[in-house]
């Protein structure tokens, strides 16, 4: 049978973390009352008043383009593109289309222990829309309302190459853009508010030809979920029609999440032509070196930075180092641990195992849990000096996660700490065996299975408290002399 190669390219809209919006003073805050964020700029009405770059907007455009390893424009310009949308108030969208901010870049992803880049075509700046809404249907007169409280806040689009073989390498990409954007502070990326948009447009092509096959463009995919199942679904549904001799249909496709499917919503790529010229209204603006360093001095380590230095620094595997990376708010907590408690793959596996497993149950960010990245460093060492037992420290774990307090306070309230006297020991020991003659015959008739009986009645008698390493260790003594 014919094998096919995918090819996806992905097309990305972030919404930047700006107070207002890209050519006036509108606030951006999300989930305002309809059309309360607005003024004659970003309303296109007439007026005497002329859009004003957002400083910060286009610096955190240059600050991702460094970031994602771009070439960054020496001269920051924008441009008209003419078309009518009713969420369009002005008539046209401002945007760069001859001279993005960046270009040529790229991000790595990291899979299974193996590391792979995705090329970065461009990234540029522009304005939202407005959002509409739309009621009632086609039979009970259907109408549609919007709101302008979106349109002209500051949009970035990050356009990859088509590097992207699989819908899993494709929401790697996304997943790491998200946090690459997420460590640098200028977006949100939540995609269940439209904060991070995606788009894919996927062809398939014979296994071994470098020629481009007809592609479709995929929408509406609202999640990492959903970017990956609709991906999933588009390539088998091209490659049956590849198979059957059939030829695919140039289209956008809608990605019908509750239906599990794709469905046409219009045949495209009669390459729109949108009038573009230069924005007479907005002077080209100079991106001096000097500005450029200073932006780049802001970035902080970077995932994949951070990503290496801890299989490097720490001897982590590459699985730990990709998942406490995640975040920079996780990478940090996992950092200020060690600075108490100075075992890299102990307080990883701790962090990736109980923190995040009770993270994830909560429903919540590290940022908002209570329990404090010192506390956990001293609970760990008191588990490492063998004050408690590793199960104990898990209760105590369980308490710190839920009000925030000093494990040492938890054990001592709860009467936690671990038996580690000998006299005490043995005077239980001596109890236990006495109790259980027969057990004792039967360890020394060969049973081994006896040894583990009787320290399960010590761990019993000292409610779990007893340090087991020592009982072991002294009852074995004890039953080899007796
Ligand atoms: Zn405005």
């Amino acid at each position: 049978m014919q094998e096919f190669e995918t090819v996806i390219g992905l097309e990305v809209h972030v919404e930047l973390l700006t107070r207002t919006k890209l050519f006036c003073g509108c606030s951006t805050a999300f989930g305002a009352a309809p059309n309360t964020q607005v003024c004659p700029v970003c309303l296109g009405l007439p007026g005497g008043m002329l859009p004003l770059l957002n400083k910060t907007a286009a610096e955190y455009t240059i600050k991702a383009a460094l970031a994602l390893n771009c070439t960054v424009t020496p001269n920051l310009t924008f441009d008209r593109k003419n078309y009518f949308y009713a969420d369009l108030p002005k008539g046209f969208q401002i945007s760069q289309f001859f001279y993005p901010m960046g270009t040529n870049g790229y991000l790595e992803i990291h899979h299974n222990g193996e590391s792979k880049k995705i090329g970065i075509r461009q990234l540029h700046l522009e304005e939202d829309t407005g959002k509409l809404s739309h009621f009632g249907d086609i039979i009970s007169s259907p109408y549609s309302r919007v709101d302008f409280n979106r349109a002209g806040v500051p949009l970035m689009e990050i356009v990859s190459e088509p590097d992207i073989r699989s819908a899993e390498e494709a929401r790697l990409y996304l997943q790491k853009l998200r946090t690459i954007l997420c460590y640098l502070g200028i977006s949100d990326c939540k995609m269940e508010e439209g904060s991070m948009r995606c788009d894919a447009n996927i062809s398939l092509r014979p296994v071994g030809s470098s020629e481009l096959g007809k592609k479709t463009e995929l929408k509406n995919m609202n999640s990492f979920r959903s970017v990956f199942r609709g991906i999933e679904y588009e390539v088998e549904r091209q490659r049956t029609i590849l198979l059957s001799g059939d030829s695919i249909i140039p289209e956008t496709r809608h990605w019908d999440e509750a239906k599990g499917i794709t469905r046409a919503m219009r045949s495209k790529f009669v390459s729109a032509d949108y009038r573009c010229f230069p924005d007479p209204n907005i002077p080209p603006f100079p991106v001096d070196t000097k500005w450029v360093e200073s932006i780049q001095a802001s970035i902080p380590e970077l995932p994949d930075a951070k990503y290496y230095r801890f299989i490097e620094e720490y001897g982590l595997p590459p699985y730990d180092a990709e998942v406490l990376t995640g975040t920079k708010e996780l990478a940090d907590f996992y950092e200020e641990v060690l600075t108490c408690y100075r075992e890299p793959k102990t307080v990883s596996n701790w962090i990736m195992s109980e923190l995040m497993g009770h993270l994830n149950a909560a429903g919540i960010g590290i940022t908002e849990a209570k329990i404090k990245a010192k506390d956990l460093g001293k609970l760990l060492q008191l588990v490492g000096k063998g004050e408690i037992s590793g199960k104990m420290a898990k209760s105590v774990f369980e308490e710190m996660f839920a009000t925030g307090e000093d494990p040492e306070l938890i054990i001592k309230k709860q009467g936690l700490a671990q038996i580690s006297d000998e006299d005490t020991l043995d005077g239980i020991i001596n109890t236990v065996l006495a109790a259980n003659p027969q057990s004792v015959q039967d360890y020394h008739s060969g049973k081994k299975k006896a040894l583990g009986f009787l320290v399960g009645q010590i761990m019993k008698e000292t409610k779990g408290q007893a340090n087991p390493q020592l009982v072991n260790k002294m009852l074995e003594e004890k039953l080899k002399s007796s």
